[in-house]
């Protein structure tokens, strides 16, 4: 079923085969004109051949006052990440459960006791995070906004969202959508992300001091290059590593100052180390502790990492637990709230019983979540109860939680992707918002919404990124 906002704008266009097929190679020229480009999955190491980022030929209406809502929330969800991070006794008790069942937390979790053990030797806490939503479907017709997670390390798209405004303005106004073409958003994130790092590398105090961009093989080099690009505006040198390199060429000194390669780190960028897989050997966590120890600004540092699981995320849900953090700011409680879908515990006990008979009974009202990031880890429909039946009765269910499946209006459009043939979709787009903030000790120095990204996938997928192929680059049309 396709909403009447859905249809509204583009209809004409969009069923107009002959235009959409011209529009399809402008845009696709467009995108490698402005640099909305990608190496190739064959040669991820190399810039050699690159290609465009798979992005939709149109852009998406979203209506203003959501779209607003979420940028609105943005630095409140800021000051949540960081006063969680700082909260030990939440963070344990949250995690207690899953680090029991999971291995992936429960090792970034020692890593955390052993930082609360020695005490932390840096003040200066950089956060950069994406907040995502989905617009829930009402009723009547309206939506609403409601968070899907939100992403405390490594979130991507910065760089790349910052060059797709012009591609949908041209393919709009090639298309003789002229006025359409005006109300597609300026964005920069890329931006505010480097304006967040260049203040703690300033904080930092060390005009030498380096960046470091933690990297594996990345396809999507060129969305790092754009945050690299605003550093080197600044002047502030950074350099990429692998944690295989870090192993080899760093150091701390006897003040805990980080060295790579001879070069003082002021700090480290974090865009790997958020799934297992990225630690490829027993030397990657070896790094990713020292680096923890190190008197380098680290963004994510561990704790902030932490509080941004899923498992926290269904803890932050219970009552009272917000207010806690916001003891005399009822309106950012009432304005985070707001954004929060139902979330339910799989802890032992009769509450994550409950959860577990809700469930079975009405598996396609929920999504499954385990405690891993970068797509296509979800678990949707009668894989739900497959997965359940077998854990239920076991600790295993609390590596889990349960959410309420999202329901977006599903609009038309076509996803432009490489060697993928041209073909009308129903697609269903995800809102991200950027936030940065930069804190020294108990000195909020900087906290910004820096800017949004929009995500569409065909609705016949229910998980998974652009990374993973599945979703593309895509830009809200304010309505
Ligand atoms: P990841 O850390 O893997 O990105 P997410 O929680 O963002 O995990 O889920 C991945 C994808 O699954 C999302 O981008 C979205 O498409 C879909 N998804 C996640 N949660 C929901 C939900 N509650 N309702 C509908 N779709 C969801
Ligand atoms: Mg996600």
């Amino acid at each position: 079923m396709l909403t009447k906002m859905a249809q509204g704008i583009l209809e004409e266009v969009l069923m107009n085969t002959a235009l959409v097929e011209d529009l399809a190679e402008v845009a696709k020229d467009e995108a490698l004109l402005q640099g909305v480009v990608m190496r190739t999955r064959e040669t991820p190491n190399s810039s050699e051949l690159v290609t465009y980022t798979p992005l939709t030929l149109f852009p998406t209406s979203v209506p203003k006052a959501v779209f607003l809502q979420a940028l609105a929330v943005q630095t409140h969800y800021n000051t949540l990440v960081d006063r969680i991070s700082q909260d030990s006794d939440f963070l344990k008790e949250a995690l207690a459960s899953t680090i029991e069942v999971d291995d992936f937390t429960a090792r970034l979790f020692r890593i955390y006791q052993q930082i609360l053990k020695e005490g932390r030797s840096q003040s200066i806490v950089l956060g950069l995070n994406r907040s995502d939503y989905m617009l829930d479907q009402r009723d009547d017709g309206t939506s609403s906004l409601k968070q899907i997670e939100i992403n405390t390390i490594a979130a991507c798209f910065g760089g790349l969202s910052s060059r797709t405004p012009d591609v949908h303005r041209h393919v709009l106004k090639v298309a003789g959508r002229l006025e359409e073409s005006q109300h597609i958003l300026d964005n920069n994130p890329a931006a505010g992300l480097a304006q967040g790092i260049a203040k703690a590398w300033e904080l930092y105090g060390s005009e030498r001091a380096v960046i470091v961009f933690l990297v594996e093989e990345n396809p999507e080099i060129f969305d790092h290059r754009y945050v690299e690009k605003e550093l080197w505006k600044r002047n502030i040198r950074s350099i990429r590593r692998r944690f295989d390199d870090v192993s080899r060429t760093g150091s701390l000194d006897q003040d805990k100052r980080l060295f790579i390669d001879g070069l003082e780190v002021a700090v480290v960028y974090f865009r790997t180390g958020f799934m297992p897989q990225n630690y490829t050997t027993e030397q990657s966590w070896d790094v990713r502790l020292m680096m923890e120890c190190s008197r380098a600004v680290k963004c994510p540092d561990i704790s902030t990492h932490l509080a941004g699981t899923k498992k926290v995320q269904q803890v932050l849900a219970r009552p009272g637990v917000l207010e806690k953090f916001f003891p005399d700011q009822p309106q950012a409680v009432e304005l985070i709230r707001a954004t929060f879908a139902g979330l339910y515990t799989l802890d032992m006990g009769p509450e994550g019983d409950k959860t577990v008979a809700m469930a079975l009974a009405e598996p396609d009202r929920f999504v499954l979540k385990p405690q891993r990031e970068g797509g296509g880890n979800n678990i949707y429909g009668s894989e739900i109860c497959q997965v359940l039946e077998a854990v239920k009765d076991s600790t295993e269910r609390t590596a889990y939680i349960l959410m309420d499946k999202i329901h977006p209006a599903p609009v038309h459009n076509y996803l432009l992707r490489r060697d993928a043939p041209l073909k009308m979709s129903t697609c269903l787009s995800e809102l991200g918002v950027f936030g940065a903030y930069v804190r020294r000790g108990e000195d909020m120095v900087m906290n910004e919404c820096v800017g949004h990204l929009l995500r569409t996938k065909s609705s016949e997928h229910s998980d998974g990124g652009v990374a993973a192929g599945v979703a593309v680059l895509d830009n809200p049309l304010l309505i």
